[in-house]
């Protein structure tokens, strides 16, 4: 047997580290990953033999690119732009381009990584990446929003295509954004193709892909409570972010008969007792994606709720059920511990990786339902697998029909992660079902390949 046979998670956690040096996001999802495939590879050879999990850690490629921009003054604006290809072993690369000041190689590689069993899970022939840029389109005009998406699918172009890498939306990426990219691939390659997922319905779109990742999510929290006797209806709901994510997986919540009580963004949270309505979640997304204004507002609108400033966070709010779908690392131990002594048995993670590394052993250990993003977010990624479908055959589904695949894509999901994740005793850790499941597909597809 070859010597890294031997490797324990300790070594392999310790050699992530050393060769991805400061890039500590990273680290964080592939030990998250590697504490569960460790245990279920124990005793099979040919995964280790076939170092399967150091492959899939390590990128296919890295592609890193300078992004210049002229903004409204004549200035000339410089910021670095990245594709992350993890792994196309099922299908062409896939996953969103995120345009925030926060954004680097390694939280651009963590949700490439995450990506890949994301995709595996849907059960859709998707492979993982990732890219973005640091640009911050807070307070910059439609036109230098647009020179921005120009200038950086000016060079993006050359790396991605319909069969080879289709890039979608994430924060700071919407249909808005997506138009812009994909005119401008139009007209460098003269190409009319499915290249980009979240496109406009005129020009390729598919409906229900604007609210599928939080629908997703609350279809996935149903199954879970369903499995437990219960239900939606009833629940009071505590929710991170005022996003596409947030705003969809509220608005499910609120149809399906729960109550929703905060939302948030990078400023603060605000707390409505009274609940948040259909109409105030509409205020909310006017408000948030067309006039790009501020949380804090909606305690003006609305006198029911209070803000609570300072980048405060909504976890201390007493609740049900709690669903983070703001960003990375936005709910830490701590909090995780205060959501369940006020009584939160279930967390379906909306956004990618928001639970830290200590939160995610916190729900593990009370033993709650705790839904990893990779399984709980992965309709938006689905409804992008079947626009690339519509794409290639030339027609369109309607609604019914796409909302009825997206239930059984996540029911789906759901059934992948009892499989691997229920112990003998009925209790389901759905962290270590989706880890394994969406490992398993893409690591027989590799073994398939042989070394390369
Ligand atoms: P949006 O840009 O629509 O919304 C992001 C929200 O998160 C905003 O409310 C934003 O507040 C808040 N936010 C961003 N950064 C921070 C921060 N550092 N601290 C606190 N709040 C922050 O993005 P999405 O809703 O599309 O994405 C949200 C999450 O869901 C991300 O983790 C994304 O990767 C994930 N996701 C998205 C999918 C999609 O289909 N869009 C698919 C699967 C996962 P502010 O306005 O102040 O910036």
């Amino acid at each position: 047997m070859p010597a890294s046979d031997h490797v324990d998670l300790n070594g392999f956690i310790e050699g992530v580290k050393r060769r991805n040096p400061g890039q500590s996001e990273f680290v964080q999802a592939v030990t998250e990953v590697a504490e569960d495939i460790f245990d279920f590879i124990g005793d099979k050879v040919q995964y280790h033999e076939a170092q399967i999990l150091r492959r899939i850690a390590e990128p296919d490629r890295v592609v890193s690119f300078r992004v210049c921009w002229q903004d409204d003054n004549g200035n000339i604006r410089v910021q670095r732009g990245w594709r992350v290809q993890n792994n196309n072993s099922i299908g062409p690369y896939k996953g969103g381009i995120r345009f925030h000041p926060s954004v680097t190689e390694s939280v651009l590689k963590f949700l490439a990584f995450e990506q890949t069993f994301k995709n595996a899970l849907t059960g859709l022939p998707m492979g993982g990446g990732k890219g973005g840029a640091n640009f911050n389109p807070k307070g910059k005009s439609v036109n230098e929003i647009m020179r921005f998406c120009q200038s950086f699918m000016t060079e993006l172009y050359r790396h991605i295509g319909a069969d080879i890498d289709v890039p979608a939306g994430d924060i700071g990426v919407g249909g808005r954004e997506i138009g812009f990219m994909f005119g401008q691939y139009k007209r460098i390659t003269n190409n009319f193709t499915g290249v980009l997922t979240g496109k406009g319905l005129e020009w390729g779109g598919s409906l229900i892909r604007t609210e599928a990742t939080g629908y997703g999510a609350v279809y996935f929290l149903q199954n879970m409570l369903k499995s437990r006797g219960q239900d939606v209806a009833g629940k009071v709901a505590v929710i991170s972010g005022s996003g596409n994510v947030a705003t969809h997986a509220a608005e499910k919540i609120v149809a399906l008969g729960g109550k929703v009580v905060t939302l948030s963004d990078s400023e603060g949270f605000v707390h409505d007792p009274d609940g948040i309505t259909q109409d105030k979640i509409d205020w909310v997304k006017t408000h948030k994606t067309h006039r790009r204004g501020r949380i804090s507002d909606y305690a003006t609108e609305f006198k029911s709720a209070t803000f609570h400033g300072g980048g405060a966070r909504p976890w201390g709010v007493p609740c049900d059920v709690a669903l983070p779908c703001a960003t990375q690392n936005e709910l830490n131990g701590e909090e995780a511990r205060t959501l369940l002594k006020n009584g939160c048995t279930a967390v379906a993670e909306g956004a990618n990786m928001p639970t830290d590394l200590d939160g995610v052993h916190v729900f593990k250990a009370a033993r709650i339902l705790y839904a990893p993003g990779k399984a709980s977010n992965a309709g938006g990624v689905a409804v992008s697998g079947l626009e690339m479908s519509q794409n290639s055959a030339r027609m369109s589904w309607k609604e019914e029909e796409l909302q009825t695949m997206l239930k059984d894509i996540m029911s789906g999901i759901h059934d992948r992660c009892l499989e691997y994740g229920r112990s003998a005793d009925g209790h389901v850790d759905y962290v270590k079902g989706a880890n394994i499941a969406g490992f398993k597909k893409v690591a027989d597809a590799m073994l398939a390949f042989g070394v390369v």
